[in-house]
Protein backbone atom coordinates (compact mmCIF):
# COMPACT_ATOMS: atom_id res chain seq x y z
CA UNK A 1 0.00 0.00 0.00
CA UNK A 2 1.31 4.01 -0.52
CA UNK A 3 3.03 5.48 1.81
CA UNK A 4 1.35 9.02 3.00
CA UNK A 5 3.01 11.70 4.79
CA UNK A 6 1.75 13.87 6.68
CA UNK A 7 3.09 17.56 8.53
CA UNK A 8 4.78 15.39 11.27
CA UNK A 9 6.62 13.63 8.51
CA UNK A 10 7.62 16.88 6.96
CA UNK A 11 10.82 18.86 8.44
CA UNK A 12 10.44 22.34 7.33
CA UNK A 13 14.47 22.86 7.77
CA UNK A 14 15.43 21.52 4.79
CA UNK A 15 14.51 24.39 3.09
CA UNK A 16 16.57 26.60 6.03
CA UNK A 17 18.50 28.85 3.99
CA UNK A 18 17.42 27.64 0.19
CA UNK A 19 16.35 29.76 -2.55
CA UNK A 20 13.35 28.83 -4.38
CA UNK A 21 13.01 29.57 -8.25
CA UNK A 22 9.11 29.03 -9.45
CA UNK A 23 9.83 29.41 -13.05
CA UNK A 24 5.84 29.97 -14.51
CA UNK A 25 3.04 32.08 -12.68
CA UNK A 26 0.19 30.22 -13.99
CA UNK A 27 -2.46 28.15 -12.04
CA UNK A 28 0.33 25.88 -10.26
CA UNK A 29 3.31 28.79 -10.55
CA UNK A 30 1.19 30.97 -9.04
CA UNK A 31 0.06 29.07 -5.52
CA UNK A 32 3.18 27.82 -5.09
CA UNK A 33 5.44 30.69 -5.29
CA UNK A 34 3.20 32.57 -2.55
CA UNK A 35 2.32 29.52 -0.19
CA UNK A 36 6.12 29.33 -0.20
CA UNK A 37 6.81 33.04 0.51
CA UNK A 38 4.28 32.90 3.27
CA UNK A 39 5.58 29.71 5.03
CA UNK A 40 8.62 32.15 4.87
CA UNK A 41 10.95 30.54 2.06
CA UNK A 42 13.25 32.61 -0.21
CA UNK A 43 11.74 32.74 -3.24
CA UNK A 44 12.17 34.17 -6.83
CA UNK A 45 9.65 33.98 -9.61
CA UNK A 46 11.52 33.05 -12.94
CA UNK A 47 9.54 34.67 -16.22
CA UNK A 48 10.42 35.75 -19.93
CA UNK A 49 10.80 39.35 -19.85
CA UNK A 50 7.54 40.23 -22.14
CA UNK A 51 5.68 37.57 -19.88
CA UNK A 52 2.14 38.44 -19.44
CA UNK A 53 2.35 37.24 -16.14
CA UNK A 54 5.36 39.53 -14.25
CA UNK A 55 2.21 42.17 -13.18
CA UNK A 56 0.67 39.87 -11.14
CA UNK A 57 3.57 38.21 -10.02
CA UNK A 58 5.11 41.47 -8.60
CA UNK A 59 2.18 42.74 -7.50
CA UNK A 60 1.90 39.87 -5.56
CA UNK A 61 4.90 41.02 -3.83
CA UNK A 62 7.00 38.77 -5.25
CA UNK A 63 10.69 38.94 -6.81
CA UNK A 64 10.50 38.46 -10.06
CA UNK A 65 13.43 37.82 -12.58
CA UNK A 66 13.95 35.85 -15.82
CA UNK A 67 14.21 31.82 -15.58
CA UNK A 68 17.94 31.81 -15.85
CA UNK A 69 18.18 34.31 -12.87
CA UNK A 70 16.16 32.56 -11.29
CA UNK A 71 17.64 29.32 -11.61
CA UNK A 72 20.95 30.94 -11.29
CA UNK A 73 20.11 32.40 -7.46
CA UNK A 74 18.10 28.90 -6.67
CA UNK A 75 18.65 26.02 -5.12
CA UNK A 76 15.29 24.45 -5.68
CA UNK A 77 14.63 25.05 -9.21
CA UNK A 78 10.45 24.67 -9.39
CA UNK A 79 9.38 23.72 -13.07
CA UNK A 80 6.02 25.36 -13.73
CA UNK A 81 5.48 26.62 -16.93
CA UNK A 82 3.60 24.03 -19.35
CA UNK A 83 4.55 20.72 -19.72
CA UNK A 84 4.65 21.67 -23.89
CA UNK A 85 7.41 24.26 -23.00
CA UNK A 86 9.03 22.49 -20.37
CA UNK A 87 12.15 21.12 -22.13
CA UNK A 88 12.99 24.46 -23.60
CA UNK A 89 12.88 26.42 -20.94
CA UNK A 90 14.91 23.49 -19.25
CA UNK A 91 17.36 24.52 -22.23
CA UNK A 92 18.01 27.75 -21.33
CA UNK A 93 18.39 27.29 -17.70
CA UNK A 94 20.32 23.84 -17.52
CA UNK A 95 23.96 25.58 -16.97
CA UNK A 96 22.90 27.25 -14.02
CA UNK A 97 21.86 24.01 -11.78
CA UNK A 98 24.68 23.35 -9.60
CA UNK A 99 25.87 20.09 -8.19
CA UNK A 100 23.16 18.88 -5.28
CA UNK A 101 20.89 21.80 -6.60
CA UNK A 102 17.22 19.95 -7.24
CA UNK A 103 14.97 20.05 -10.28
CA UNK A 104 11.47 19.75 -9.53
CA UNK A 105 8.53 19.14 -11.18
CA UNK A 106 4.55 19.20 -10.59
CA UNK A 107 3.90 16.26 -13.46
CA UNK A 108 6.56 13.77 -14.40
CA UNK A 109 5.71 13.87 -18.40
CA UNK A 110 9.11 15.47 -19.30
CA UNK A 111 11.49 13.19 -16.94
CA UNK A 112 9.31 10.24 -17.33
CA UNK A 113 9.47 10.29 -21.92
CA UNK A 114 13.00 11.55 -21.55
CA UNK A 115 12.34 14.82 -23.24
CA UNK A 116 14.31 16.29 -20.56
CA UNK A 117 17.55 14.39 -19.11
CA UNK A 118 18.71 16.22 -16.11
CA UNK A 119 22.40 15.73 -14.96
CA UNK A 120 23.44 13.32 -12.97
CA UNK A 121 24.40 15.62 -10.01
CA UNK A 122 21.08 17.11 -9.64
CA UNK A 123 18.60 16.09 -7.24
CA UNK A 124 15.07 15.48 -9.28
CA UNK A 125 11.62 15.56 -7.65
CA UNK A 126 8.13 15.88 -8.29
CA UNK A 127 5.66 17.64 -5.43
CA UNK A 128 2.31 17.71 -7.47
CA UNK A 129 -0.64 19.11 -5.61
CA UNK A 130 -3.76 16.80 -7.00
CA UNK A 131 -5.73 19.86 -7.79
CA UNK A 132 -6.14 22.96 -10.06
CA UNK A 133 -3.56 26.14 -8.52
CA UNK A 134 -6.18 28.52 -7.39
CA UNK A 135 -7.45 25.78 -4.60
CA UNK A 136 -3.69 24.97 -3.96
CA UNK A 137 -3.46 29.20 -2.83
CA UNK A 138 -7.34 29.15 -1.82
CA UNK A 139 -6.89 26.21 0.64
CA UNK A 140 -3.68 27.16 2.27
CA UNK A 141 -4.83 31.09 2.99
CA UNK A 142 -7.94 28.63 4.84
CA UNK A 143 -5.76 26.54 6.97
CA UNK A 144 -7.09 23.88 5.16
CA UNK A 145 -4.49 21.51 2.95
CA UNK A 146 -4.77 19.87 -0.59
CA UNK A 147 -3.71 16.41 -1.30
CA UNK A 148 -0.43 15.80 -3.51
CA UNK A 149 2.25 13.21 -4.38
CA UNK A 150 5.65 13.26 -3.94
CA UNK A 151 8.05 11.21 -6.05
CA UNK A 152 12.17 11.03 -6.66
CA UNK A 153 13.88 10.32 -9.71
CA UNK A 154 17.24 11.26 -8.77
CA UNK A 155 19.12 11.71 -5.32
CA UNK A 156 22.63 12.92 -5.32
CA UNK A 157 22.52 14.56 -2.05
CA UNK A 158 20.66 11.94 0.40
CA UNK A 159 18.10 14.71 1.03
CA UNK A 160 15.86 14.52 -1.85
CA UNK A 161 12.56 13.31 -0.47
CA UNK A 162 13.46 15.26 2.99
CA UNK A 163 13.49 18.15 0.70
CA UNK A 164 10.18 17.57 -1.63
CA UNK A 165 8.70 16.72 1.53
CA UNK A 166 9.49 20.25 3.65
CA UNK A 167 8.19 22.27 -0.08
CA UNK A 168 5.22 19.84 -0.06
CA UNK A 169 4.88 20.60 3.71
CA UNK A 170 5.59 24.89 2.54
CA UNK A 171 3.31 24.98 0.12
CA UNK A 172 0.26 23.69 2.32
CA UNK A 173 0.05 19.63 0.74
CA UNK A 174 1.49 17.67 4.25
CA UNK A 175 -1.70 19.20 6.09
CA UNK A 176 -3.99 17.34 3.72
CA UNK A 177 -1.61 14.40 3.09
CA UNK A 178 0.94 13.18 0.47
CA UNK A 179 0.62 9.92 -1.56
CA UNK A 180 4.87 8.56 -2.28
CA UNK A 181 4.76 7.62 -5.92
CA UNK A 182 7.32 7.70 -8.40
CA UNK A 183 7.63 9.72 -11.93
CA UNK A 184 6.57 6.21 -13.77
CA UNK A 185 3.79 5.71 -11.96
CA UNK A 186 2.14 9.47 -11.97
CA UNK A 187 2.92 10.25 -14.90
CA UNK A 188 1.12 7.05 -16.67
CA UNK A 189 -1.89 7.06 -13.99
CA UNK A 190 -2.34 10.77 -14.64
CA UNK A 191 -2.14 10.17 -18.65
CA UNK A 192 -4.65 7.28 -18.66
CA UNK A 193 -7.11 8.56 -16.19
CA UNK A 194 -7.51 11.28 -18.48
CA UNK A 195 -8.08 9.96 -21.25
CA UNK A 196 -10.51 7.16 -20.45
CA UNK A 197 -11.84 7.66 -17.29
CA UNK A 198 -11.93 11.78 -16.59
CA UNK A 199 -11.36 13.89 -19.60
CA UNK A 200 -12.14 11.82 -22.86
CA UNK A 201 -14.37 8.80 -21.29
CA UNK A 202 -16.60 11.16 -19.69
CA UNK A 203 -17.11 13.53 -22.07
CA UNK A 204 -17.71 10.56 -25.21
CA UNK A 205 -20.14 9.12 -22.80
CA UNK A 206 -22.06 12.28 -22.74
CA UNK A 207 -22.04 13.16 -26.39
CA UNK A 208 -23.14 10.17 -27.32
CA UNK A 209 -25.68 9.82 -24.59
CA UNK A 210 -26.92 12.90 -25.63
CA UNK A 211 -27.12 11.93 -29.83
CA UNK A 212 -29.11 8.47 -28.82
CA UNK A 213 -31.33 10.68 -27.83
CA UNK A 214 -31.80 13.60 -29.62
CA UNK A 215 -31.90 10.84 -32.78
CA UNK A 216 -34.92 9.06 -31.57
CA UNK A 217 -36.57 12.69 -32.00
CA UNK A 218 -36.49 13.66 -27.79
CA UNK A 219 -35.97 17.28 -27.44
CA UNK A 220 -31.93 18.54 -27.35
CA UNK A 221 -32.78 20.66 -24.02
CA UNK A 222 -34.07 17.16 -22.35
CA UNK A 223 -31.10 15.35 -23.54
CA UNK A 224 -28.42 17.73 -22.29
CA UNK A 225 -30.48 17.85 -18.38
CA UNK A 226 -29.80 14.09 -18.63
CA UNK A 227 -26.88 13.79 -20.15
CA UNK A 228 -24.81 16.62 -18.98
CA UNK A 229 -26.13 18.85 -16.59
CA UNK A 230 -27.06 15.99 -13.91
CA UNK A 231 -23.69 14.38 -13.85
CA UNK A 232 -22.13 16.99 -11.71
CA UNK A 233 -25.02 16.01 -9.00
CA UNK A 234 -24.01 12.37 -9.26
CA UNK A 235 -20.27 13.18 -9.71
CA UNK A 236 -20.74 14.97 -6.23
CA UNK A 237 -22.33 11.64 -4.37
CA UNK A 238 -19.39 9.64 -5.64
CA UNK A 239 -16.73 12.45 -4.04
CA UNK A 240 -18.62 12.70 -0.67
CA UNK A 241 -19.85 8.40 -0.25
CA UNK A 242 -18.14 6.48 -2.78
CA UNK A 243 -20.04 4.36 -5.57
CA UNK A 244 -21.95 3.25 -2.82
CA UNK A 245 -23.21 6.83 -1.16
CA UNK A 246 -24.61 7.61 -4.76
CA UNK A 247 -26.47 4.39 -5.16
CA UNK A 248 -28.00 4.68 -1.85
CA UNK A 249 -28.93 8.58 -3.06
CA UNK A 250 -30.52 7.73 -6.54
CA UNK A 251 -33.73 5.93 -6.86
CA UNK A 252 -34.09 1.84 -6.42
CA UNK A 253 -35.51 2.34 -9.94
CA UNK A 254 -32.48 4.28 -11.23
CA UNK A 255 -29.77 1.62 -9.21
CA UNK A 256 -31.72 -1.37 -10.72
CA UNK A 257 -31.68 -0.04 -14.07
CA UNK A 258 -28.08 1.25 -13.86
CA UNK A 259 -26.79 -2.24 -12.07
CA UNK A 260 -28.02 -3.89 -14.94
CA UNK A 261 -27.24 -1.47 -17.97
CA UNK A 262 -23.86 0.32 -16.97
CA UNK A 263 -22.07 -2.64 -17.98
CA UNK A 264 -23.86 -3.42 -21.13
CA UNK A 265 -22.50 0.25 -22.06
CA UNK A 266 -18.82 -0.29 -20.67
CA UNK A 267 -18.23 -3.59 -21.99
CA UNK A 268 -15.93 -6.04 -22.77
CA UNK A 269 -14.83 -4.11 -25.70
CA UNK A 270 -14.60 -0.58 -24.14
CA UNK A 271 -12.70 -2.30 -21.71
CA UNK A 272 -10.59 -4.03 -24.19
CA UNK A 273 -9.67 -0.34 -25.74
CA UNK A 274 -9.24 1.22 -22.59
CA UNK A 275 -6.59 -1.45 -21.92
CA UNK A 276 -5.04 -0.40 -25.22
CA UNK A 277 -5.18 3.46 -24.42
CA UNK A 278 -3.30 2.20 -21.71
CA UNK A 279 -0.52 0.26 -23.31
CA UNK A 280 0.22 3.84 -26.05
CA UNK A 281 0.53 5.60 -22.42
CA UNK A 282 3.08 3.02 -21.60
CA UNK A 283 5.07 2.40 -24.64
CA UNK A 284 5.29 6.00 -25.46
CA UNK A 285 3.63 6.15 -28.29
CA UNK A 286 0.59 8.58 -26.26
CA UNK A 287 3.40 10.99 -26.34
CA UNK A 288 5.66 10.46 -29.09
CA UNK A 289 2.45 11.87 -31.24
CA UNK A 290 1.48 14.58 -28.60
CA UNK A 291 5.36 15.82 -29.25
CA UNK A 292 5.12 15.74 -32.74
CA UNK A 293 2.10 17.02 -32.17
CA UNK A 294 3.78 20.08 -30.53
CA UNK A 295 6.13 20.12 -33.50
CA UNK A 296 3.88 20.72 -36.23
CA UNK A 297 2.41 23.05 -34.47
CA UNK A 298 -0.78 21.51 -33.62
CA UNK A 299 -2.80 21.13 -36.30
CA UNK A 300 -5.19 18.17 -35.63
CA UNK A 301 -5.36 19.19 -31.69
CA UNK A 302 -6.79 22.55 -33.33
CA UNK A 303 -9.24 21.01 -35.29
CA UNK A 304 -10.57 18.56 -32.63
CA UNK A 305 -11.13 21.52 -30.59
CA UNK A 306 -13.14 23.32 -33.22
CA UNK A 307 -15.47 20.53 -34.00
CA UNK A 308 -15.93 20.06 -29.66
CA UNK A 309 -16.79 23.45 -29.76
CA UNK A 310 -19.59 23.18 -32.52
CA UNK A 311 -20.55 19.95 -31.57
CA UNK A 312 -24.56 20.43 -30.69
CA UNK A 313 -24.17 19.93 -27.05
CA UNK A 314 -22.09 22.57 -26.88
CA UNK A 315 -24.82 25.16 -28.50
CA UNK A 316 -27.78 24.05 -26.81
CA UNK A 317 -25.80 23.99 -23.32
CA UNK A 318 -24.36 27.24 -23.73
CA UNK A 319 -27.82 28.52 -24.33
CA UNK A 320 -29.81 27.03 -21.27
CA UNK A 321 -26.53 27.77 -19.23
CA UNK A 322 -27.36 31.33 -19.97
CA UNK A 323 -30.93 31.02 -18.99
CA UNK A 324 -30.90 29.66 -16.00
CA UNK A 325 -29.18 31.68 -13.06
CA UNK A 326 -29.43 29.23 -10.42
CA UNK A 327 -26.73 27.18 -12.08
CA UNK A 328 -24.24 29.55 -11.95
CA UNK A 329 -25.10 30.32 -8.44
CA UNK A 330 -25.13 26.50 -7.36
CA UNK A 331 -21.71 26.21 -9.31
CA UNK A 332 -20.39 29.29 -7.35
CA UNK A 333 -21.18 28.00 -4.00
CA UNK A 334 -20.03 24.58 -4.72
CA UNK A 335 -16.69 26.20 -5.52
CA UNK A 336 -16.13 27.14 -2.32
CA UNK A 337 -17.18 23.80 -0.76
CA UNK A 338 -13.90 22.10 1.59
CA UNK A 339 -11.80 20.24 -1.28
CA UNK A 340 -10.39 17.27 1.55
P1 LIG B 1 0.19 27.15 -16.79
O1 LIG B 1 -0.25 26.90 -18.19
O2 LIG B 1 -0.80 27.77 -15.88
O3 LIG B 1 1.54 28.04 -16.84
C1 LIG B 1 1.51 29.30 -17.34
C2 LIG B 1 2.75 30.02 -16.88
O4 LIG B 1 3.88 29.56 -17.61
C3 LIG B 1 2.60 31.49 -17.13
O5 LIG B 1 3.17 32.22 -16.08
C4 LIG B 1 3.40 31.67 -18.40
O6 LIG B 1 3.93 32.94 -18.50
C5 LIG B 1 4.51 30.67 -18.22
N1 LIG B 1 5.10 30.30 -19.51
C6 LIG B 1 4.47 29.79 -20.59
N2 LIG B 1 5.32 29.59 -21.60
C7 LIG B 1 6.53 29.99 -21.14
C8 LIG B 1 7.83 30.05 -21.71
N3 LIG B 1 8.05 29.60 -22.95
N4 LIG B 1 8.85 30.52 -20.95
C9 LIG B 1 8.64 30.94 -19.69
N5 LIG B 1 7.42 30.91 -19.09
C10 LIG B 1 6.40 30.45 -19.81
O7 LIG B 1 0.79 25.81 -16.19
P2 LIG B 1 0.14 24.87 -15.07
O8 LIG B 1 0.27 25.54 -13.76
O9 LIG B 1 -1.19 24.37 -15.53
O10 LIG B 1 1.15 23.63 -15.15
C11 LIG B 1 2.45 23.70 -14.60
C12 LIG B 1 2.88 22.29 -14.24
O11 LIG B 1 2.02 21.81 -13.20
C13 LIG B 1 2.75 21.29 -15.37
O12 LIG B 1 3.79 20.36 -15.26
C14 LIG B 1 1.41 20.62 -15.09
O13 LIG B 1 1.32 19.30 -15.62
C15 LIG B 1 1.45 20.58 -13.58
N6 LIG B 1 0.16 20.46 -12.91
C16 LIG B 1 -0.86 21.29 -13.25
C17 LIG B 1 -2.07 21.23 -12.59
C18 LIG B 1 -3.17 22.19 -12.88
O14 LIG B 1 -4.21 22.07 -12.26
N7 LIG B 1 -3.04 23.15 -13.80
C19 LIG B 1 -2.31 20.22 -11.53
C20 LIG B 1 -1.13 19.48 -11.16
C21 LIG B 1 0.03 19.58 -11.87
P3 LIG B 1 3.69 33.90 -19.76
O15 LIG B 1 2.74 34.92 -19.25
O16 LIG B 1 5.04 34.41 -20.06
O17 LIG B 1 3.14 33.05 -20.89
MG1 LIG C 1 22.04 27.60 -8.31
MG1 LIG D 1 -3.99 15.16 -15.12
Amino acid sequence: DATIYYDDDADATYLDGKTVAVLGYGSQGHAHAQNLADSGVDVVVGLREDSASRAAAEDDGLEVATPVEAAAAADIVSVLVPDTVQPSVYEAIEDELEPGDTLQFAHGFNIHYNQIQPAEDVDVTMVAPKSPGHLVRRNYQADQGTPGLVAVYQNTTDEAKEEALAYAKAIGCTRAGVVETTFREETETDLFGEQAVLCGGVTSLVKTGYETLVDAGYSPEMAYFECLNELKLIVDLMYEGGLGGMWDSVSDTAEFGGLTRGDVIVDDHAREQMEEVLEQVQNGTFAREWIVENQAGRPSYQQLREAEKSHDIEVVGEELRGLFAWAEEESSESEGEDEK
